[in-house]
């Protein structure tokens, strides 16, 4: 038994506002949720799911649902009738939302209302493939009377004009150092500091897996850096054969180099990666003219890697011009 809002940690502007909307009868047929990924966006959207549903909302002072009635405890276990998702079809190689998954919720809100809200969720919206987008975009066009989308996405510039055109955009931003403890403590401060306040990126680091992922990622800038023979070792190439995580290995990066520009001026409290301290003074030889070269190299690979190119040439490439500054 709970009133979902309670359990949002941080948002405290943003959370006002959607209140305020719904108060004043103003509350929206579409909302964008826009923002970094791991900060609570989906919370927030079922937290007001909760809201919209509940049989006493409209007696609570402060608009709140009450967290204890039939349509608050089902929001709370995602079995209500009156939520709905749009979902990505699993067997597609690349995450896609496609136009069988809306014509399918289509139907279903066309079937005789229930009188109540229904709230449709469309999480990582920026995966809907064109038709999918355009289906959507006729009902956000006609909505349905008592229906209310909440779309969430990390970039509006994902989602195609028409859509953007058709919402009304709530922007969140990351969590704060002091936020992101209280969603998820007892991690490591290193962890913490280079989340960017993301619990999805804090749950990757201090994950087994993750944690590897970044001594390597440290180790193979060491090689970068030093190594004239680079391009002839072969071990590094494994480490970032998988797309996912050569982009976790740009991000790794490019939190080094920052730590590196920092540390060349003192400011150590800045320093994100506090566990690799004197490993990264072992890289001060590095010119600031040539780590800041690379930092702007490393937004371009970032990109590409995340387009189409093979991330080993990526790296590849990158290592030549760098060896040529
Ligand atoms: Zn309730």
């Amino acid at each position: 038994m709970a009133r979902l809002i309670e359990s949002v940690v941080g948002h405290a502007v943003e959370i006002k506002h959607l209140i305020q909307l719904r108060e004043s009868g103003r509350w929206p047929h579409a909302l964008l949720f826009a923002g970094p990924s791991g900060t609570g966006k989906r919370k927030i959207a079922l937290a007001f799911a909760q809201i919209l549903v509940c049989d006493n909302a409209d007696r609570d002072p402060q608009g709140l649902a009450c967290g204890v009635c039939g349509p608050c405890l089902r929001v709370q276990k995602e079995q209500s009738e009156s939520l709905l998702f749009l979902k990505p079809d699993e067997k597609a190689a690349r995450p896609a939302i496609k136009v069988e998954a809306v014509r399918e919720l289509l139907d279903s809100l066309s079937l005789a209302s229930l009188g109540k809200a229904r709230i449709v969720i469309v999480d990582n919206a920026q995966i809907m493939n064109p038709q999918a987008s355009n289906a959507l975009l006729k009902t956000l066009e006609e909505p349905f009377e008592n229906v209310y989308f909440i779309l969430i996405c990390e970039d509006l510039g994902q989602l195609l004009p028409t859509i953007r055109s058709r919402v009304q955009v709530v922007k969140f931003s990351a969590l704060s150092f002091e936020e992101i403890q209280i969603v998820k403590p007892g991690k490591p401060d290193w962890a913490y500091r280079s989340s960017r306040g993301q619990i999805d990126r804090l749950e990757l680091l201090a994950s087994p897996e993750g944690t590897q992922k970044r001594e390597e990622a440290l180790t193979l800038f060491e090689q970068f850096c030093a190594d004239e023979e680079f391009l002839m070792a072969s071990e590094w190439r494994a480490s970032i054969k998988d797309r996912t995580w050569a982009q976790f290995n740009v991000t790794c990066w490019l939190q080094i180099i920052r730590d590196l520009v920092i540390l060349k001026t003192q400011a150590n409290k800045f320093i994100l990666n506090t566990d690799q301290i004197e490993r990264l003074k072992k890289l001060f030889q590095i010119q600031s003219k040539k780590l800041l070269w690379l930092a702007d190299q490393l937004v371009f690979a970032e990109r590409d890697i995340q387009g189409n190119s093979d991330p080993v040439l990526v790296f590849e490439d990158l290592w030549v011009r760098y060896a040529r500054k």
